[in-house]
């Protein structure tokens, strides 16, 4: 049965070369990256991510700066805000945690972030750096993906690769990625015809829908590498509730080469790419190479 991805340690060990990677940024050059998280309203999950972001920045030896707004901040003030963190030095990476409320346009201050401090990589300029071969910072989500596919099968070259979900977020960016390892891309979604069928064939399937276990264990092609992204709640017989993936587990790595747990697959991952985003934007802006962790 199938190899279990441990995305949890691939990550530690992440942001401990990151950690090293700062420390080098400050010895050398007296830079120390700083990201600002920023949050409107009072979404639960929403609160959790920008929390456990703001610890693992600060574990990682980076300046973190957290803009807690209230529900009813108004468009222009966000975007106010935006600017000014643009033109702040000491700020490097700016994310503005989605969704934000309804009442906000949330393209418009995506758009506003200075492109080069867009450590969540959704802005069209870097969007469009992906898709054409260009120095994009990419969304973290799929770059997490991309690490750990890159770990396990090294050269992609010719294989078969199926993207289920076609986000902005992750599935189209992690299609493009597996298009820059040379991967044969397919990219499926809600209206594909025979998804068991394109999954079938694939050597490497990324599974982004946000459904329960809607990839089936038995459709999954023997040995193949599957990155399940979703994160699904749902409720237990005892009336508790548990997180589980679009991809159906047990069932499927009885037949994958490996799988990624979730929780434990890409959620930590993404977190970790989050802070490599954040040192390779500040290097870009400060024209330092990369330091070697
Ligand atoms: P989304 O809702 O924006 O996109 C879902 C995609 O799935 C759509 O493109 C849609 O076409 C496709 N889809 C819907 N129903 C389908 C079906 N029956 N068959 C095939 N395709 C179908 O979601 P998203 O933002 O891309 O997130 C997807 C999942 O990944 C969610 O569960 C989300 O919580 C999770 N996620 C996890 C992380 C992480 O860090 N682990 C990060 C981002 C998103």
């Amino acid at each position: 049965s199938a190899q279990i991805i441990d995305g949890k340690a691939f990550a530690a060990n992440l942001k401990q070369d990151i950690a090293k990677q700062v420390a080098i940024l400050k010895e050398k050059h007296n830079i120390t990256p700083g990201l600002a998280v920023v949050i409107v309203g009072e979404d639960p999950a929403s609160q959790i991510y920008v929390r456990n972001k703001n610890k693992s920045t600060v574990e990682a030896g980076m300046n973190s700066f957290e803009h807690v707004l209230p529900e009813d901040t108004s468009e222009a003030d966000l975007l106010a805000l935006v600017e000014q963190l643009n033109n702040d030095p000491a700020i490097n990476g700016i994310l503005v945690q989605l969704p934000l409320p309804k009442h906000i346009n949330e393209s418009a201050v995506i758009d506003a972030i200075n492109p080069a401090k867009d450590v969540d990589g959704f802005h069209v300029i870097n969007s469009g750096l992906l898709a054409t071969g260009g120095d994009a910072i990419v969304p973290c989500t799929p770059l997490g993906c991309l690490l750990m596919l890159r770990d396990r099968l090294g050269d992609m070259s010719g294989l078969d690769a199926v993207v289920v979900g076609r986000s902005n977020i992750v599935g189209k960016p992690m299609a493009q990625l597996l298009l820059n390892e040379n991967c044969t891309v397919t990219i499926a979604h809600s209206r594909t015809r025979d998804l068991p069928g394109v999954v079938g064939r694939a050597d490497i399937v990324v599974a982004a829908v946000g459904r329960a276990e809607l990839v089936k264990g038995d459709w999954i092609k023997q040995g193949a590498t599957v990155i399940d992204v979703g994160i699904n709640r749902i409720a237990t017989d005892d009336g508790k509730s548990r997180i589980v993936g679009d991809v159906e587990f047990a069932a499927a790595a009885e037949r994958a080469g490996a799988i990624t747990p979730v929780p434990g697959g890409v959620g930590p991952m993404t977190i970790a790419c989050l802070l490599k985003n954040t040192v390779t934007a500040t290097c870009r802006q400060a024209g330092v190479k990369e330091p070697q962790a």
